[in-house]
């Protein structure tokens, strides 16, 4: 079974299509994102490390992601399935700690997808998110708008961001990925590894296009 990584910027897509794959093909989805959410959410101590650094739309330090994903990598369905790494690696680092956990462990990588989409897309996506502070409904303002701005239409409670999908964190976070995960492209490009998949803005037109890449 085929191993992937999903590269490119917040809101590229990665989540999604990585999903759409694993639902289609069997892989195990391991997306860091997910994985800190779910420890926040729990209050775990990993979770409450994490939180602060996760709301300012910065990095979790690397060596408490790459333990939190060499545990993944170690469940014994993973190896038969293969995986598709959403959200990690994000800096040098963690590629190299990547490498060693892959090695460690007799796995490997079958190749890097980088997600291309342009920047005004991206922050138009990150940004369109709501969330009711009462019952907890999604609201998209682009996709799935509120009848009345800022109110649920199920519940009447006030609508709010996640605070890591304001403007200002959403540009925090391609500042981030432009510094410390953009390097990364070279990286596994000179391994051989790199396929480059231009998103569009309609997620099964985006899919079509990453399985013909894949050859599915
Ligand atoms: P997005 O890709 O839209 O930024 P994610 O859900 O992948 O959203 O990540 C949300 C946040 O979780 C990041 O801004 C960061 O704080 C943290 N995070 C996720 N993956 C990593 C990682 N590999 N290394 C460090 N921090 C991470």
């Amino acid at each position: 079974m085929s191993s992937y990584v999903f590269l490119g910027a917040p809101g590229a897509g990665k989540g999604t299509m990585a999903e759409m794959l694993c639902a289609r093909v069997g892989q195990a989805h391991i997306s860091t994102g997910d994985l800190l959410r779910a420890e926040m959410k729990s209050g775990t101590e990993l979770g409450l490390k994490a939180k602060a650094y996760v709301e300012k739309g910065t990095l979790v330090p690397d060596e408490v992601v790459a333990a939190m994903v060499s545990a993944k990598l170690g469940q014994s369905d993973v190896r038969s399935r293969g995986f598709v790494l959403d959200g990690y690696p994000r800096t040098v680092r963690q590629a190299e700690l990547l490498d060693a956990a892959l090695k460690e462990l007799n796995l490997k990588l079958d190749a890097v997808i980088l997600f291309e989409v342009g920047e005004e897309l991206i922050l138009r996506r990150l940004t369109s998110r709501w969330l009711c502070k009462a019952c907890g409904a999604i609201f998209n303002v682009l996709y799935l708008p509120p009848k009345k701005e800022g109110v649920c239409d199920k519940c009447a409670g006030a609508l709010y961001q996640r605070a890591d999908d304001s403007l200002e964190t959403a540009k925090k976070r391609l500042v981030v990925y432009e510094q410390e995960t953009s390097p990364l492209i070279d990286l596994y490009d000179k391994k051989g590894l790199l396929l480059r998949v231009t998103g569009a803005e309609e997620k099964n037109a985006n899919f079509a296009v990453l399985s013909r890449t894949l050859g599915l």
